[in-house]
């Protein structure tokens, strides 16, 4: 008799945890552990508008997944999910498929436009490490092409849709990156705008309303400019359509940070979904499955204390993958399952590379000793992913 076969979809915060954890935790011979992803390669979904600005290299970002787990005792397979049959326990992969008899999907998010007219066409958007590289070329591009034809001011413009954590992240490191660019290609940095645009009253709404003042403060001072309760309606080739006037705002580079949803997979696979996700159940499976977990990104799970989900974050995700491998220990040895508890730890967002905000603990922090703590929180993921060795090679040692 084969031992039972654990399919982990999507190598993510959530995928990997869940597959370093269940490498330490199972006997080879109570399961046989697939992963499966996309690329060879696991990134720093935290860590894209860095790219995405071009304030880091890409490379910093992303983490080959052999180096991580041991291909001795998880197969790893580097293709694409198309679908889960949940019928006949299998999955399908662009270029093969794969049985199962428990699996983990941890496919994480895609970009949502909510149907946005023009958006999937003219904009450009913080999903995964290609989608971001090219907004780094673009936005350097214009820059050249500007100083070649000098022609249209609008060229410089950087439009950002949505002043969420990532739109503000983003802006923050752009914040960065453009006066680099007005020195490279000897462009005077009035020239250049940074445009961020937010439909609700404020940017980051719900938060922390003197935090974002700091942030907001912080970053108008280095130029970036606000456009609030300002609804996008529209993109075109040219910019944003914004506001009930209509108004167009120009830019040669066009970003959408308006909003997230999960991955694609889980429609085609016909689970019932609720704005694009799973309801999961306590300890994680999805409704009315024994054998399949879904966690990350592509879950909602319910906040009980406050009646509505969690917000989706790699912290959570994170915690959703040892909940996720103990309940797979216990299905396999008979054992009873948990319910997921999360533990926050607070949010720090960047805004910069010397400034952040956020709360830690239930504390306030911003300024330096907020920066500081955003890289402690990025360092800490590299070294539980793979100790002191990863740290030397990927973690976070810029001085600031
Ligand atoms: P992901 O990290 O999205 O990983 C999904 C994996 O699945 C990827 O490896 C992908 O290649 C793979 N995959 C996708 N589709 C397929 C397919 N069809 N076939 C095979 N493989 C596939 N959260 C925080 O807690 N703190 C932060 O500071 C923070 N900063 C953020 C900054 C930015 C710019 C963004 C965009 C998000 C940030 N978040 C932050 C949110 C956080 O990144 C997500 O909640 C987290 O990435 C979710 O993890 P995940 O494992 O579900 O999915
Ligand atoms: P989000 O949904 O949190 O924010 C999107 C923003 O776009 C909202 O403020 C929304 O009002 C605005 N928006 C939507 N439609 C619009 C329109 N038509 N016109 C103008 N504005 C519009 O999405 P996100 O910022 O990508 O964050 C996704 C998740 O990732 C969140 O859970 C967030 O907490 C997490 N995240 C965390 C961090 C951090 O902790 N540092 C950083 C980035 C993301």
């Amino acid at each position: 008799e084969q031992n039972p076969r654990i399919v982990v979809l999507g190598a993510g915060y959530a995928g990997m945890m869940t597959t370093k954890k269940l490498m330490k935790q199972l006997q080879p011979e109570e399961a046989e552990i697939v992963l499966v992803n996309k690329h060879n390669y696991h990134y720093q979904t935290t860590w894209l508008h860095e790219v995405a600005a071009g304030t880091i290299n890409h490379n910093q970002a992303r983490i080959m997944i052999s180096d991580i787990i041991n291909p001795n005792r998880v197969r790893l397979i580097y293709d694409s999910v198309e679908e889960i049959n949940r019928d006949e326990k299998r999955v399908v992969l662009e270029n093969s498929e794969l049985s199962y008899d428990y699996l983990v999907v941890s496919l994480g998010f895609e970009t949502n436009t909510f149907g946005i007219k023009g958006m999937d066409e003219h904009a450009f958007f913080i999903q995964d490490i290609d989608s971001s590289q090219l907004i780094r070329e673009h936005i350097e591009y214009q820059f050249a092409q500007y100083k070649n034809t000098g022609e249209d001011d609008n060229q410089l413009t950087i439009l950002v849709g949505g002043g969420g954590f990532t739109g503000i992240e983003f802006v923050g490191e752009l914040a960065e990156k453009v006066p680099k660019l007005c020195k490279k290609y000897d462009i005077d940095r009035s020239k250049a705008r940074i445009i961020n645009v937010e439909a609700a009253p404020s940017i980051l709404p719900g938060f922390d309303t003197d935090l974002v003042a700091y942030a907001k403060s912080s970053l108008e001072k280095r130029g970036v400019e606000f456009m609030e309760g300002a609804k996008i309606q529209a993109c075109t080739e040219e910019g944003f359509v914004v506001g009930d006037d209509n108004e167009l705002i120009q830019a040669g580079t066009i970003v959408w940070t308006g909003g997230v949803t999960g991955n694609s997979v889980l429609g085609k696979s016909g689970f019932e979904l609720t704005k694009g996700k799973v309801t999961v159940n306590g300890d994680l499976r999805a409704p009315g499955e024994e054998n399949i977990f879904i966690i990350g990104d592509c879950a909602w799970v319910m906040n009980e204390k406050e009646g509505r989900p969690f917000p989706p974050t790699a912290q959570a995700a994170m915690q959703h993958a040892t909940t996720c491998a103990n309940n797979l220990r216990a299905l396999l040895r008979n054992e009873s399952l948990q319910n997921f508890v999360f533990d926050d730890k607070g949010t720090v967002a960047s805004l910069g590379v010397t400034d952040a905000m956020g709360t830690v603990f239930g504390n306030k922090l911003y300024g330096k000793p907020a920066a500081a703590m955003k890289k402690v929180v990025d360092n800490r993921y590299i070294f539980m992913l793979g100790g002191p060795k990863l740290f030397l090679k990927k973690g976070k040692v810029r001085p600031f």
